[in-house]
């Protein structure tokens, strides 16, 4: 019954499947237990973020770190067939991604289309090796979903800007070295066209991190306080004002990203049947039922991302349901997934990682854009139903 079916090889391209076997060759000679161990126990524990930073150099000099990026910024230029192949023979070897994973996915694409000569050559390579992190300083306690409405203030002074106030649920932000920080540059012009976007040292005087403990009780967000601090001018990306474009800008690349929510969801699912193995709920007809129902959305999910995949690679427009529409199937996979797990092991459940993951999960229909941000987004234009009143 598991999801984690072989890919077939003999349906694939000589290309791709040349590059999927170099991978899981690279991936036998190079992958330890501590590393796969290290991935799913997040950066919390011990000197799990070291033991990450390593792979993540690894990944960089074997060439499999970002294979999307262009072959000029240590990518491979890999198609959407090729970034398929890397995501599922990577979730099958268990091999956690970059540990830059905010970086690689969000901030480089914006720092290669907007980035000065300058900045691409300073900052790509220490991000993709793991050798500077970086969070993304998008929200503040009254700019989340409506992210224009941002007020953190960087007003020109010389050859530096002075910025002024405080973002919130910042992933990665007590780790991180740079940020990608997003602040309002003209508080007179409408609101998405004053905004312009800076790449802040995190170790700038006057920048005070604060984390923030979870209801799993991890210290995944930090809050971010800026009081008076000094940016140089040219930590500018992209124009002045025009940091709505920048925002814009992300996930550019990464065409078959998308394939790793599928993914992870099918390594959770089979690992969830693992154990419960000896749990007498197994003969239960309500939740027999449940599990057949995660294993037919989770399958849905997967031959959906494959037709937009396959579309985007042919050049045709992918679903209406689009992006949202699997972020939607995800958000409410991943929560019956947490709900189901803690019911199947009973007690053995509240505690360990499914009470972790039954917690986190909780987080999914928020991060990356809620629920009713995203069935709006399906609703306007997947299917063309009248607008929301602004
Ligand atoms: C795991 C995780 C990681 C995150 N990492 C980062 C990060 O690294 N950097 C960063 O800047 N931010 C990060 N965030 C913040 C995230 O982007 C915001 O939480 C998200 O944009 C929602 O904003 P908000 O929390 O202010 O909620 P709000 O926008 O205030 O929304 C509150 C509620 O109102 C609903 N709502 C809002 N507007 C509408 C509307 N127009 N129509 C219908 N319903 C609406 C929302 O769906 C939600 O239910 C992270 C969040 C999570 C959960």
């Amino acid at each position: 019954m598991s999801l984690q079916q072989k890919p077939a090889l003999e349906d694939e391209a000589a290309d791709v499947a040349a590059f999927r076997r170099s991978l899981g060759q690279w991936l036998g000679e190079h992958l330890t237990a501590d590393v796969v161990a290290a991935g799913q126990e997040g950066y919390d524990e011990g000197d799990n973020l070291e033991v990450l930073r390593r792979w993540s150099a690894s990944l960089f000099e074997g060439g499999w770190a970002a294979v999307s990026w262009p072959a000029r910024f240590g990518g491979r230029d890999a198609g959407v067939e090729e970034q398929l192949a890397y995501h599922e023979e990577m979730a099958r070897a268990e091999a956690p991604g970059p540990v830059n994973v905010i970086g690689v996915s969000n901030i480089a694409p914006a720092i290669m289309q907007y980035g000065t000569e300058g900045q691409t050559a300073r900052f790509l390579t220490p991000m993709l090796r793991g050798d500077e992190i970086w969070c993304q300083g998008m929200s503040e306690p009254d700019a989340g979903s409506d992210l224009a409405s941002l007020r953190t203030s960087a007003v020109a002074d010389g050859d530096v800007f002075i910025v002024n106030g405080q973002k919130t649920w910042n992933s990665l932000g007590r780790f991180a070295d740079w940020c990608q920080l997003y602040v309002r540059t003209d508080p007179d012009a409408p609101k998405h066209k004053g905004i312009s976007c800076l790449l802040v040292d995190m170790k700038t005087p006057g920048i005070d991190v604060r984390p923030v403990r979870t209801m799993s009780g991890d210290l995944t967000f930090s809050e971010l306080f800026f009081d008076s601090v000094r940016i140089p001018a040219t930590a500018l990306l992209g124009p002045l004002n025009e940091g709505w474009r920048v925002a814009m800008a992300t996930l550019s690349h990464e065409r078959a990203g998308v394939a790793k929510l599928h993914l992870g969801l099918s390594r959770r699912f089979d690992q969830m049947l693992r154990d419960a193995r000896h749990s007498p709920r197994l003969q239960d007809p309500v939740c027999r039922d449940r599990i057949a129902a995660l294993y037919s959305e989770i399958a849905c999910m997967r031959w959906t991302t494959t037709r937009d995949l396959e579309a985007l690679g042919r050049g045709t427009a992918p679903s209406a349901a689009g992006g949202s529409g699997t972020k939607l199937m995800w958000a409410r996979i991943d929560q019956e997934l947490g709900e189901l797990a803690v019911t199947l092991m009973g007690l053995d459940g509240l505690s360990g990682r499914w009470a972790r993951n039954l917690t986190s999960s909780r987080s999914a229909s928020i991060a990356g854009g809620t629920t009713e941000i995203n069935r709006n987004i399906v609703a306007e234009h997947g299917l063309g139903l009248p607008r929301e009143p602004r």
